[in-house]
């Protein structure tokens, strides 16, 4: 019999300070928690974003019914229209040096489509990181190859989803028979780490889904045969209100929940670990705000290939939630971040009735709970170690 606490395990406690906790989120308290929440009452500066959110390429070749970008994309154009789905190299290293003067700290080349579509980043991870920012990459693993490798090792982490630990689950999931080619591309990915000695950490991403989740031990054993550090699992949203081909959400959580407690019997030390996120759903693994304003979206810079900044990346490519334009001159971000207009829309949002998952959720409790509704001025006594 396992216990609760160990089913419900999320990482192991040497593993406690790593990039899935939330908490982190507390080392901003003075740098963007309590400015966001001077801001929201009209006092003060908005504060540069910590991250840019990139999606150079809105285009895919993979067909995954749970993609959160389907209303939008387009699978394998013959021809990319020029209706910019995709970006300029011109534009995309004006988008980064603008970032880079801006104050912005890390850059994540994904989507909203699979970024390496787009040609015009496989150079862009070492533009980044001369120009001072921390590069990463959420990508499907399938376009990876010898130059894209050796470009990645500038990055700070890549996640390849595979969502799966067998070809047949595999080509359900993703509508596509590329499960080998991306496991040996992860393979090369790992073999070119050990050769530079690159201090990238790779994972093996698994997004739960109703149909899937049997394969969540397989994959993770998986992971550590080829030699990721990390094996990362979490429910992929399938209540996103613009979902409009929802599965049906029939989730065995106690089975799950042993495969998780049987993935974290399989990790070894600091050489493979196993992350299985269970804080920011409730225990259904259904969507839960603990949060009533949009106060965090202001820690990161949604820009998408549309030529648009968006308030988060869960409402990318929807006018009501369009901020600027970011194209052709990257600077029109700085004047519209902060104003008038920027908080109204912000204000505006009903979280409830608007959003699905947030993926800043837990950051936005913390502002909310600690730097806008709190009574006491310095309720962590701050002064005192
Ligand atoms: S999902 Fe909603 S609450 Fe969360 S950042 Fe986006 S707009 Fe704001």
């Amino acid at each position: 019999m396992i216990e609760t606490k160990e089913k419900r395990r999320e990482w192991k406690d040497q593993h406690r300070y790593n990039s899935f906790n939330s908490y982190k989120g507390l080392t901003w308290f003075e740098s963007h928690y309590k400015p966001i929440a001077a801001w929201f009452k009209g006092e003060g500066k908005l504060p540069t974003p910590i991250e840019l959110s990139l999606d150079p390429a809105h285009i895919c070749n993979f067909k995954c019914g749970h993609c959160n970008a389907q209303r939008y994309l387009i699978i394998n154009p013959e021809e990319v229209p020029r209706d910019k789905k995709i970006m300029t190299k011109e534009h995309l290293e004006n988008l980064i040096d603008f970032c880079s003067d801006w104050g912005v700290r890390g850059v994540c080349i994904g989507g909203g489509g699979e970024p390496l579509m787009n040609k015009n980043v496989w150079e862009l991870p070492s533009y980044i990181a001369k120009k001072g920012m921390k590069p990463s990459y959420a990508t499907n693993g399938s376009l990876i190859n010898e130059q894209i490798a050796e470009e990645m090792m500038n990055c700070r982490w890549v996640g390849v989803s595979l969502d799966s630990g067998t070809r047949e689950v595999f080509d359900k999931v993703h509508g596509v028979d590329y499960f080998d080619k991306v496991v040996n591309n992860l393979k090369s990915l790992v073999k070119k780490k050990n050769e530079t000695g690159s201090k990238i950490d790779i994972a093996y991403k698994f997004l739960i889904r109703p149909d899937n989740w049997q394969d969540l031990e397989t994959a993770c054993k998986l992971a550590k045969d080829i030699g990721v550090r990390d094996f990362h699992a979490r429910p992929v949203d399938l209540e996103r209100k613009d979902f409009e081909s929802a599965m049906k959400l029939n989730y065995d959580i106690e089975s799950i929940q042993e495969l998780f407690y049987k993935c974290h019997q399989i990790e070894e030390g600091d050489k493979f670990r196993v992350f299985t996120i269970m804080h920011k759903y409730d225990p259904n693994f259904r969507v839960q705000h603990t949060f009533k304003k949009c106060a965090s979206s202001s820690l990161m810079l949604q820009a998408c290939a549309d030529g648009n900044v968006y308030v988060c990346a869960d409402h990318r490519i929807e006018e009501r939630f369009k901020l600027c334009s970011h194209y052709p001159n990257p600077k029109e971000i700085a004047d519209f971040w902060g104003s008038d207009k920027h908080r109204d829309l912000l204000k505006s949002i009903n979280v409830d009735k608007e959003c699905g998952r947030c993926t800043y959720g837990e950051y936005a409790r913390q502002i909310e709970e600690l730097a806008m509704n709190s009574n006491e001025e310095d309720c962590m006594c701050l002064g005192f170690p």
